[in-house]
C-alpha cells in the first residue's frame, strides 16, 4: 500500500478571546480523503512570523512526505533552516508535529495518550488563577474557585503585581507598564501569608513571580514564603539567570517551577540534571511540539521532576489537548494550568477538553479529539496592535522584563 502523504498545509488564525490572543492552528491535509490533522503553533505576540514560516518555508518542505514518519519529519524540519531552537521556527514545527500525532491517532483509531503508552490517570488535576486588588479580594476569589471544586489556585494581586502606590517617577519619564520589584515582594509575601491563614492548610496555593525580581530578591522571596508550603513558586528567575536556582535550592525547600519561556533543550537539561527545580512547565509549542515535550517529560521522570505544562489563553484548544494527553500518560505528571475558556471557544473548537470538579477530561476520540469550525473561526479575525504590557519599566524608568 502506498504511504499516506501530506498534500497541503493550511494555517488558521483566530482571536475569539476578549484578551486578544491570536491562536494559530495548522491543518495538515493528507492524500487519504477526509483525513487531516490539527496542530497548535500559537505564538500570539509574533503571529505573522509563524504564519509566514509555515506558509513559505514549512509547506514546500512537507508536501509529499509520508505522514507516518513523525520522528523523521521532526528531525529534518528542525535542522532544515540550519539555525534552530528559536520561538518562531519552534512554533511552526510544533504545529506540524502535533498535527502529525493527531493524524497517527486517527489512523490507529486511538487517542494520542494510547500511542504514548496509555493512561496513568483518568483526568488531569488543574490549577486556575485567582486575582484581586487587595488580599481580601484575592481570598474571596480563591474561595469561589474552591466552591467550584478546584483544589489548586494560583494567587496573584494586581495582575503580575508590583504597582507602586507611591509611584514617584522622574519628570519626563517614558510611558510604560511600571512596577516596583521591592514593593512587589513586600505586598505579595503579605498577601500570601493572609491567604494561607484564611484558606487553610489543605488548599494548594501557587504563585508566579513572572521573572520580575533580581536574583537575590527572588532568593529572599522563596525563603520568605517557605513556611507557607506553596505547591510551587513559578518563574522565580528569568531564563538568563538560571544558575541562581542552585542558590535558591541550597537555602530553602520552596518547590520551584520553571520553563514557559524556554526554547532550547539546554535550558531545561541543565536544571533537570542538577535537580534544581521540581516542575517543568514549558509551553509545548515554544519547544517544538509534543515530540520534544514527551522527551523532556521522560528526562524529568528519571530525575524525579514533575510536569506542569504552560496552559494560558494563548495556547489553542488543540495545544491544551496535547498538554492533556501528555498529562494522562506521564508517570511524573504534576499539575496542569487551565485558563477557563468561554463557550465561544468550545463552539469554534468542538472537542476542546472539559474541566469538571478541578479535573480536565479527554473525550476519547481518535487523535487529540479536537476539531475546528473554520467558518466560525473566521468570524474572529486576528487584530494587530503594539503590545503594551511587555513595555515594562522600573520606577526610575529603566526597561525591565515583563
Ligand atoms: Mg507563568
Amino acid at each position: 500500500m502506498p504511504p499516506i502523504t501530506i498534500q497541503d498545509l493550511k494555517v488558521i488564525v483566530t482571536q475569539p478571546l476578549s484578551t486578544h490572543q491570536r491562536m494559530i492552528v495548522v491543518k495538515l491535509i493528507t492524500s487519504e480523503p477526509g483525513l487531516y490533522g490539527l496542530g497548535c503553533a500559537t505564538f500570539t505576540q509574533s503571529y505573522h512570523s509563524v504564519v509566514a514560516a509555515l506558509e513559505q518555508h514549512f509547506k514546500p518542505f512537507l508536501i509529499g512526505r509520508d505522514v507516518s514518519r513523525i520522528e523523521d519529519i521532526w528531525q529534518m524540519a528542525w535542522v532544515n533552516a540550519y539555525w534552530r531552537n528559536g520561538p518562531v521556527l519552534n512554533n511552526a514545527l510544533s504545529g506540524v508535529d502535533i498535527a502529525l500525532w493527531d493524524i497517527k491517532g486517527k489512523l490507529a483509531n486511538m487517542p494520542v495518550y494510547q500511542l504514548l503508552g496509555g493512561k496513568c490517570r483518568e483526568a488531569a488535576a488543574v490549577y486556575v488563577h485567582a486575582d484581586g486588588r487587595d488580599p481580601q479580594e484575592v481570598i474571596d476569589n480563591a474561595r469561589a474557585f474552591m466552591d467550584q471544586g478546584y483544589r489548586y489556585v494560583r494567587l496573584q494581586m494586581g495582575g503580575y503585581g508590583g504597582k507602586d502606590a507611591r509611584d514617584v517617577r522622574p519628570p519626563g519619564s517614558t510611558p510604560g507598564a511600571y512596577y516596583d520589584a521591592r514593593e512587589y515582594t513586600r505586598r505579595m509575601v503579605g498577601m500570601l501569608e493572609k491567604a494561607r491563614a484564611a484558606l487553610g492548610a489543605e488548599m494548594e496555593i501557587l504563585h508566579d513571580i513572572h521573572e520580575r525580581l533580581s536574583p537575590i530578591d527572588a532568593l529572599n522571596f522563596a525563603k520568605a514564603v517557605e513556611p507557607l508550603n506553596l505547591f510551587f513558586l513559578e518563574d522565580a528567575l528569568a531564563p538568563e539567570d538560571i544558575e541562581w536556582f542552585a542558590h535558591i535550592r541550597a537555602q530553602c525547600a520552596t518547590p520551584l517551577a520553571m520553563g514557559e519561556l524556554f526554547n532550547h533543550p539546554q535550558e531545561w537539561r541543565w536544571l533537570i540534571e542538577r535537580r534544581l527545580i521540581d516542575f517543568l512547565r514549558m509551553h509545548i509549542s515554544q519547544i517544538g511540539g509534543l515530540t520534544p515535550a514527551r522527551n523532556a517529560a521522560i528526562h524529568g521522570a528519571i530525575y524525579g521532576i514533575r510536569t506542569a505544562w504552560h496552559g494560558p489563553g494563548d495556547v489553542s484548544p488543540v495545544g491544551h489537548a496535547a498538554n492533556l494527553h501528555l498529562d494522562l500518560w506521564a508517570p511524573n505528571f504534576g499539575i496542569q494550568e487551565w485558563c477557563r475558556f468561554p463557550e465561544v471557544v468550545y463552539e469554534i473548537f468542538p472537542g476542546c477538553p472539559e474541566v469538571r470538579d478541578g479535573y480536565m477530561f479527554p473525550n476519547d476520540r481518535p487523535g487529540f479529539g479536537v476539531d475546528i469550525d473554520e467558518a466560525l473561526a473566521a468570524k474572529y479575525p486576528p487584530t494587530d496592535e503594539v503590545l503594551q504590557w511587555t513595555q515594562t519599566r522600573l520606577p526610575d524608568g529603566s526597561p525591565a522584563r515583563p
